[in-house]
């Protein structure tokens, strides 16, 4: 395939949480990581594997398919998040209830060492230090990845509850 990214681009690593709990959520993920690497000025650098979570908040819902990808990017963050929200459109997603069913849900973990704060995008993402979800898979890749005030993320995910979450394969390479 060719490559998505020219050569002189400077890249930064960014991570983006995948989740989905609808219409085959294994298939959606790993479709899901099919979609990132067609980004623009982008490619996938390491994906988890996927991981079968019992749903947080909103508990009368199907469980819900988890993973993380590392990705680099030469998009800025504002621009990298509208291309994950036309992923999710192009996924059939519709927003309903806060944390309820989604077909795709793309979330942006980190950017670098990048903080960024606007109406549409917190970055780190606000959740992301206890929410063992995106923690397991994100600790299975980047253990030392460090989580601005907060610790690594090998470091967290061991300290949080992970009841509940069951690694369902090995990544597909
Ligand atoms: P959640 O992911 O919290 O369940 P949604 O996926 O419905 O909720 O996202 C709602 C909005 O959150 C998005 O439209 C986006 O503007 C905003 N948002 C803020 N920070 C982030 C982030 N780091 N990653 C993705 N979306 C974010
Ligand atoms: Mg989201």
């Amino acid at each position: 395939m060719r490559s998505r990214v020219e050569s002189d681009l400077t890249l930064v690593p960014a991570y983006v949480a995948l989740g989905s709990n609808l219409r085959d959520p294994a298939a959606q993920v790993r479709a899901g990581f099919e979609a990132l690497a067609m980004l623009p000025d982008s490619r996938v650098a390491a994906v988890s594997s996927l991981y079968l979570t019992a749903p947080v908040g909103h508990l009368d819902q199907p469980d819900f398919v988890n993973a993380v990808a590392l990705i680099e990017t030469a998009l800025a963050p504002r621009a990298l998040l509208e291309e994950l929200l036309a992923i999710e459109r192009q996924f059939g997603r519709v927003r309903g209830v806060p944390n309820g069913p989604r077909t795709l849900d793309l979330d942006i973990l980190l950017y670098g060492d990048e903080s960024h704060e606007d109406e549409a995008l917190t970055i780190p993402h606000p959740r992301m230090h206890e929410r063992a979800f995106v923690l397991a898979p994100l600790a299975e890749i980047a253990p030392d990845v460090m989580i601005p005030g907060r610790g690594s993320a090998g470091a967290l995910a061991a300290s949080v509850e992970a009841g509940g979450i069951t690694k369902l394969d090995a990544p597909e390479q």
